[in-house]
């Protein structure tokens, strides 16, 4: 996603309720502080729109947003900042470092929507759903937990479900045109919406440790 850059981001976010600073702290205390016994994590939450929705459609589950782009994660701010929700808070930063907020089996449902398809080969390692990445998440995740992924990209899928094979998850639902039937209990995230207007399909995978 691009955007210019915004000059007040970084003094901005830290003012905003919704806003974690320093996300160790709350490691292990999450659904705690989100007063939720579901906890969902979008990484690479954009300009928040999914991430919003969501946590206003399943109010009694916990929402928080990790964006590491300082200027996309004030205009999520923006987006939110009148409207306070007990329920939701956002990281702004690189989800590389999910292992140091998060606690073991603390998260229930990883949402990867319209991930980066980093398609140069030596910046693989890059996407949310290389291996490395993977293994965090399982570790991450409750016995029951979840990985859902969207994208309009071809490339990625394919190789994102390769990964999740090699790295011991399971496959339980895939869709190649997923808006082709009406999927209401699910946001349409920014991305989605631009793709969906150009009759692009949307895949979609569910997957399970
Ligand atoms: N989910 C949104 C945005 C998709 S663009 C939508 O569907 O509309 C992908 C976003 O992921 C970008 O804003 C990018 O900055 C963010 N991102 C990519 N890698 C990330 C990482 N390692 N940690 C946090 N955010 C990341």
């Amino acid at each position: 996603m691009r955007v210019r850059n915004i000059p007040w981001a970084k003094d901005y976010l830290p003012t905003q309720p919704s806003f974690v600073t320093d996300p160790k702290e709350l490691k292990g205390q999450w659904k705690e502080k989100l007063g939720c016994e579901t906890l969902h994590v979008e990484i690479g939450s954009g300009k928040g729109d999914y991430w919003k929705q969501m946590s206003e459609m399943y109010p009694e589950k916990g929402w928080i947003g990790i964006e590491k782009n300082a200027s996309i994660a004030a205009l999520a701010m923006k987006k939110v900042e009148d409207d306070f929700k007990e329920n939701r808070l956002f990281i702004n930063l690189d989800a590389k470092d999910l292992e140091e907020w998060f606690e073991e089996k603390e998260l229930d449902v990883i949402h990867l929507n319209f991930s980066d398809p980093w398609p140069k080969k030596r910046n693989m390692k890059r996407r949310l759903s290389h291996h490395s990445f993977l293994n965090v998440y399982k570790k991450l995740l409750t016995d029951d937990g979840r990985i859902i992924m969207k994208t309009d990209n071809t490339k990625l899928f394919e190789y994102s479900i390769i990964e999740f094979q090699n790295s011991g998850f399971i496959l339980e639902e895939v869709y190649l045109d997923f808006r082709k039937e009406e999927h209401p209990e699910d946001a349409i995230t920014e991305y989605e919406s631009k793709f969906m207007k150009k009759n692009q399909p949307i895949y979609r995978g569910v997957w399970k440790k």
